[in-house]
């Protein structure tokens, strides 16, 4: 009884250290070696994910940054002992509750063939050698700026993305759906910027499942200049059902509310069916300062459009511009948000959503966000 209470009060402790209940579910640092020219790294259960990016260090070096996603490490354990010719230095670190940190510092112009698979990472220690390990590699994507080129381009290229589709319905509340509302919005956002003039290309235009990564792959291929991503969404409890409602527009940051962190969970589930789903997406190097500034922009000039059209007919609440972890904008090289049309579990709100009217409101609201962006950042 006591011993229990005890646990109790120490798993309590935690809880507050640490805001999350992630750490419990640790997956263990076990072991390093060096083998065959690359570092690998051992853990007590499967990797979650692994982040990389670089940075440049002060003495001319790149310091290469590994962030293995739910590990942690044990007391005692370390890989500074090693070393290897042209790497300065390993570091291992807990960089948060559920996040370590390996720094390999060294002159090498890359390290970025690396792989994980299983509990096992393998990080090759010379430039353009690949991990001999047939497992998930991880690409260090830049950000480009296909917007600059357009002075050459004849015709923008937008993607637009209607979330879910096929087997994922999305949110859904009586005989509302999701997929079918967001699909229905996207076919008209994507007639309205053909007649003025761009190229639009959607990643689904019939009820198809698409998984995540391709989204952004996609319009990626497309050297797209813009990609929306458009969704609606649902109140979390029936209690709220009243309550929720509003457009909300997310892009992609670290830091995000509680509301964004609900939202995000929501729309991620689906990634999470197949863990190899988020391959090669690299999560922090697309955190690149100018792209959440352009992304946020062209949220605000959306956020704008939709409330000034749908207002002429509607009452509509702004939930406002904010950030979050939707996985479908990790990956695109183009400014890129997710549009929450609204939530279908609100009595009124969800009634709209389903209104011809109101959708090819939200629809010219969005294309004339894009529209009003581009022209601005026209150079
Ligand atoms: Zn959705």
């Amino acid at each position: 009884m006591e011993k229990t209470i005890l646990n109790k009060k120490i798993i309590l402790i935690f809880f507050i250290l640490f805001y999350t209940n992630e750490l419990f579910a640790g997956n263990n640092f076990i072991k390093s070696e060096i083998r065959q020219g690359e570092l690998r790294l051992y853990f007590s259960s499967d990797i979650e994910g692994v982040k990389y990016f670089s940075l440049p260090s002060k003495d001319g070096s790149t310091k290469y940054v590994y962030d293995i996603e739910g590990a942690t490490l044990p007391s005692g354990k370390g890989i500074s002992q090693h070393s290897y010719k042209n790497i300065d230095s390993f570091r291992i670190a807990q960089n948060s509750a559920n996040k370590l940190r390996i720094v390999i510092k060294s002159p090498q112009k890359a390290l970025d063939k690396h792989a994980y698979k299983n509990n096992m990472l393998f990080i090759p220690l010379k430039y353009g050698k690949k991990a001999s390990i047939d497992g998930i590699t991880i690409e260090n994507i830049s950000y480009k700026k296909p917007y600059i080129s357009t002075t050459n381009r004849k015709k923008y290229i937008v993607v637009i993305d209607a979330g879910h589709g096929g087997k994922d319905n999305g949110a859904s509340y009586k005989n509302r759906t999701e997929k079918k509302i967001v699909l229905s919005i996207a076919k008209k956002v994507k007639r309205i910027l053909q007649k003025d003039g761009l190229k639009v290309y959607m990643t689904r235009d019939s009820d198809r499942f698409v998984k995540l990564p391709k989204r952004t792959e996609f319009a990626n291929k497309k050297m797209a200049n813009i990609f929306v991503s458009i969704h609606a969404n649902a109140a979390p409890t029936k209690k709220t059902a009243k309550i929720f409602n509003g457009i909300e527009i997310y892009y992609l940051s670290k830091a995000h509310s509680k509301r964004a962190k609900e939202a995000a969970e929501k729309e991620n589930s689906v990634m999470f069916e197949n863990k190899d789903l988020y391959t090669k997406n690299d999560y922090l190097s697309l955190l690149n300062r100018e792209k959440i500034i352009e992304s946020h922009k062209l949220g605000l000039d959306i956020d704008n459009k939709i409330l000034s059209n749908i207002r002429k007919k509607y009452k509509v609440s702004n939930g406002g511009v904010k950030s979050a972890n939707f996985w479908v904008l990790v990956g695109a090289q183009m400014p890129a948000i997710l549009v929450e049309t609204g939530y279908i579990s609100h009595p009124r709100e969800g009634k709209n959503l389903l209104s011809s009217t109101y959708q090819s409101l939200l629809a010219k609201g969005i294309a004339e966000g894009i529209e009003r962006y581009l022209k601005n950042t026209r150079r």
